[in-house]
């Protein structure tokens, strides 16, 4: 297993539409693995194959963290259904050094996909785990925290990374 650099905005890769996955091949197995370690090392409680330079229908979840591992999901190709009640928080990203911003999620819903074996799954989700999976599943349709801030809120953050950028 390898830890993989994680891709940060303004990252072309991480704006991208991300393509289904057919199969589990030996390619992906490596990937899924390398996520897995990747998201427990950089002290993250989700992450989705965009953030390491995949433009693919993957994610890997864990919302009891690198300390505990209790949960680790694997899931490809996710979709939403059942989707209900309205809870607002303060989301932060791996690939959003320093930023977090509020963000209006379900509070409940289903998602449907395939797991690490080739399986299908269903996983009904709340609280926290729903707050993840519709976080790592925006990352699949090309989209960040900053898509959901005040322009104002995106306009400070990019002048603050084109700053990183010189320094
Ligand atoms: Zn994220």
């Amino acid at each position: 297993m390898a830890r993989l650099p994680i891709r940060t905005y303004p990252d072309p890769v991480l704006a991208k539409k991300t393509q289904p996955v057919a199969e589990i091949t030996p390619e992906i197995a490596k990937l899924i693995e390398d996520m897995v370690q990747t998201m427990y090392e950089s002290d993250g409680v989700g992450l989705a194959a965009p953030q390491v330079g995949h433009s693919i229908r993957l994610i890997t979840v864990d919302e009891t963290g690198p300390k505990e591992r209790k949960n680790p999901l694997v899931i490809l190709n996710p979709v939403f259904s059942d989707c209900s009640g309205a809870k607002e928080s303060e989301e932060s990203c791996l690939s959003l050094p320093t930023f977090t911003c509020k963000v209006k999620r379900y509070e409940c819903l289903t998602l449907k996909g395939m797991n690490e074996k080739g399986e299908d799954i269903e996983i009904r989700a709340e609280g926290l785990l729903a707050i993840i999976l519709q976080h790592e599943c925006d990352h699949l349709e090309g989209k960040t925290l900053v898509d959901h801030a005040s322009r104002l809120k995106r306009t400070m953050y990019d002048t603050k990374v084109k700053k990183w950028k010189k320094d």
